[in-house]
């Protein structure tokens, strides 16, 4: 039997304001345990909430950002439950009618093709506390900080078909979020986190299969290991006569293994009822027309823009616009070199990526800045250096050794372009490998255009890769003719 994944993605965002969705509480990150809740964070008798203002802008920006519906009413809810860390027994959420409907975005897929994935919905809630589980012995702490941090929900389709779908969502989301300075992207923090919904059903079979909610998951790696997990789990299930239940699941990255939480049948009946503390939210168009001046400009169309202004190829183009610093690097440094977009794109993408990753840094904490790649591209340009002499150039500048002309300088890289050194060169070359001239000599055009390869090799080893490989392949065509 071929199976086919069924995936719809809960994303929360963690809306990057200073303070708190309710109340005037600060919700920067890492603060001592319980020094930035206030009398309505705690929940206390006779304490009223009011909405933070730009929470509201904040998702009005996503809405447009994903051609979403802003309906001109929505309306906060309470989700009722009990649990140590909220300590109102109520979550303030949004149910029937929240503040972005009916959106989509495209992702790209491996093979270079779109997908649209449909988003439900996009709403506005609080966050909850934290249990401290550690250093309390036998006893639970809570840490009421995070209680009142603004988040957005963002509500998918059942739309993706395999974990590397889910992946690519999620990576759009995340691109778009940070784009629109509403989200700092910080997984490890837990600002950007997501719920996978994930079922099975026979390929070809129309009705959607019964599916597992895998919590809480914090980043890329995990939700593609998460997913691939629960479809064999579900797949193995299936075909040995079980059946799925619905349920939601953990997923434990230290195990590789997902856990049941709880089934459908312990699930809490949330008794959601409008909110009566605080008002419905009222839009207006003009207001929605004046956020939607403010967008900046979004991934899809400075992607499109760098194939059309820069000639840079999709590939390059996906990955430089994926993120808005990178993106503003890519053009820093292709608009000081003036020219050879493509290479700046190569060099940012392949020698700069490499080393980030090694160090584990962000594009904006890069050893290396734009101004210096760009200095140092123009050097290529020019045939001061060669290519491969810009590598060396590229990690002694990485590891702090100075600008691209100072290191060329320092350690005498210049690439030789003096005639009569590279000629003296080119003759030593040709007189030590009588065998490889004569098979040279002795074969056909195309062929020769090959073996040429070698010598022009031979000479640049001899030059310590500083000779111009241009007047080196010419030199040699020449003598050898
Ligand atoms: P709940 O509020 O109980 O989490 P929702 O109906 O809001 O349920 O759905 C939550 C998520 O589950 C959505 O992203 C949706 O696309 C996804 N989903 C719903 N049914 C399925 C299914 N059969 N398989 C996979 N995902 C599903
Ligand atoms: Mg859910």
């Amino acid at each position: 039997m071929e199976w086919e994944t069924v995936i719809g993605l809960e994303i929360h965002a963690q809306l990057a304001t200073h303070s708190k969705i309710f109340s005037g509480a600060a919700t920067e990150y890492g603060a001592q345990a319980n020094t930035q809740a206030c009398a309505v964070d705690l929940g206390l008798p006779g304490v009223l909430p009011v909405v933070n203002r730009e929470v509201v802008t904040m998702a009005i920006k996503f809405g447009l950002a994903i051609d979403a519906t802003i309906p001109e009413q929505s309306v906060f809810a309470r989700k009722n439950y009990f649990y140590p860390d909220l300590p109102k027994g109520y979550q303030i959420s949004q149910f029937e009618l929240p503040i972005v409907a009916n959106g989509h975005i495209d992702i790209t897929l491996a093979d270079g093709k779109s997908k649209r994935i449909g988003i439900t919905r996009a709403h506005l809630e609080e966050d909850a506390g934290k249990s401290v589980h550690e250093g309390f012995g036998d006893n639970t702490g809570i840490d009421l900080n995070r209680a009142g941090t603004p988040l957005l929900e963002i509500v998918s389709e059942p739309d993706m078909r395999s974990a590397e779908e889910a992946v690519s969502y999620m990576k759009k989301i995340h691109s778009l979020v940070r784009y629109l300075g509403i989200c700092d992207g910080n997984m490890q923090e837990g600002s950007f986190r997501c719920d996978a919904n994930v079922s099975i059903r026979p390929k070809g079979q129309e009705e959607f299969g019964t599916r597992a909610e895998l919590k809480n998951i914090n980043s890329f790696r995990f939700v593609e290991q998460a997913i691939n997990l629960e479809v064999e789990r579900q797949i193995d299930l299936l075909e040995d006569g079980g059946e799925v239940v619905q349920e939601t699941r953990l997923y434990d990255p230290d195990k590789n293994e997902t856990r049941s939480m709880r089934s459908k049948e312990e699930a809490n009946d949330y008794r959601y009822f409008p909110d009566p503390d605080l008002l419905p939210i009222c839009i207006s168009a003009e207001q929605i027309e004046s956020i939607r001046q403010e967008l900046p400009e979004l991934p899809d169309a400075k992607r499109e823009r760098f194939i059309k202004e820069y000639g840079l190829n999709e590939n390059d183009s996906l990955i430089l616009t994926a993120q808005n610093d990178l993106a503003d690097y890519f053009e820093s440094c292709a608009k000081k070199v003036n020219s050879s977009a493509q290479l700046c794109a190569n060099w940012i993408n392949g020698e700069l990526t490499a080393a980030l990753n090694r160090e584990n840094k962000d594009i904006n904490q890069s050893n290396v800045t734009a101004e210096m790649l760009a200095d140092m591209i123009i050097r290529i340009n020019d045939d001061t250096i060669s290519g491969k002499i810009a590598k060396q150039v590229f990690e002694s500048m990485w590891n702090g050794e100075g600008t691209a002309d100072e290191i060329i300088e320092k350690k005498n890289l210049k690439q030789v372009t003096d005639t009569g050194a590279i000629e003296k060169l080119v003759d030593d070359v040709i007189s030590q490998n009588d065998n490889q001239v004569k098979q040279y000599l002795a074969s056909p055009p195309e062929k020769q255009a090959k073996l040429i390869g070698f010598f022009v090799g031979q000479v640049m080893k001899q030059s310590q890769g500083k000779a111009n490989p241009k007047q080196v392949n010419q030199l040699l065509r020449e003598k050898l003719k």
